[in-house]
């Protein structure tokens, strides 16, 4: 099977409950490569454009709110079939739903605070990178 690129995001929960190491290490344990990775803070608006599939949802302002929180850390990663063992790993958007093992069941304390973003297809995935990571950034790191 091809290769294949995931967007990653350690949440501000994440960074401020000092778990950016121990995320990155299960994830590459589970045989991820590491493309590009940066520390950023996202804005209202910001996170709101990443978010923008949801700008109808209720929980849309929490979400923002909660993204432009503190510093984010978006890695971009690449494996066999990334994507789909990338949300396995995480487990399910609700921590008291996700499988026992997983880095939200682990970690996360709510639906909201749920300290990882994954994308959802490949689709998504590039242009989620796109938004974070400049094509020099990206192209850079190509195998
Ligand atoms: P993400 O896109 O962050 O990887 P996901 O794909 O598992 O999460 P989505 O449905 O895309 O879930 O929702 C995006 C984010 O919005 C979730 O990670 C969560 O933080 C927040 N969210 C989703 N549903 C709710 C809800 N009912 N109440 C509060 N927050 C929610
Ligand atoms: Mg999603």
């Amino acid at each position: 099977m091809a290769k294949q690129r995931t967007l990653a995001i350690l949440k501000p929960d994440c960074v401020r409950k000092g778990l950016i190491g121990e995320v990155i290490r299960r994830i590459q344990e589970a045989g991820f490569t590491i493309k590009a990775m940066k520390m950023t803070r996202l804005t209202k608006q910001t996170a709101g454009g990443f978010y923008a599939v949801h700008r109808e949802k209720p929980f849309f302002d929490e979400l923002t709110t909660f993204m432009s929180s503190g510093p984010c850390v978006p890695v971009v990663l690449e494996k066999e079939n990334a994507i789909e063992d990338f949300r396995k790993l995480i487990g399910a958007t609700n921590p008291a739903n996700a499988e026992e093992g997983t880095i939200r069941r682990d970690f996360a304390d709510s639906m909201g605070e749920n300290i990882v973003h994954g994308s959802d297809s490949e689709e998504n995935g590039r242009i989620e990178a796109a938004y974070f990571f400049a094509e020099s950034e990206l192209v850079a790191n190509e195998s």
